[in-house]
């Protein structure tokens, strides 16, 4: 749901920028081929610097969320890898690296709150 109203966002601002774009092409075509004398539409050149503008700061935006989102991700999977190694079955404290038992795991891996997704031997729970 979020992620599809960003995109229209992004959409809407690049088909405005589009049309503003055509509409100046338009103008300059009119004013150089057709009539000959210069035709001011300061609207037209500040409508373009405000959606360009909102695009750059939208896509920056966008950019920021990625990378911020990216990071998350990257913490989280160094944090199961300490936790949860390929060996299915074994399970280590996060703090001391202690084995821990499947049944101490998802004690801890149902608590996100408390434990932060994170896996600790019953000495570090607390
Ligand atoms: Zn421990």
């Amino acid at each position: 749901m979020a992620r599809r109203s960003k995109r229209s966002i992004s959409t809407f601002l690049v088909s405005a920028l589009g049309m503003l774009c055509m509409l100046k092409a338009f103008v300059w075509v009119l004013e150089t081929k057709v009539l000959n004398t210069p035709i001011e539409i300061p609207f037209l050149n500040y409508g373009i610097m405000i959606a360009v503008a909102l695009l750059l700061i939208r896509v920056s935006f966008v950019l920021l969320k990625h990378k911020a989102r990216k990071s998350k991700v990257d913490v989280q999977e160094i944090g199961n890898g300490a936790t949860t190694p390929n060996d299915i079955g074994t399970f280590h404290c996060a703090d001391c690296g202690k084995k821990v038992s499947e049944k101490v795991r998802s004690y801890c891996l149902e608590r996100p709150n408390k434990f932060n997704n994170q896996v600790f031997c019953y000495e570090h729970q607390r």
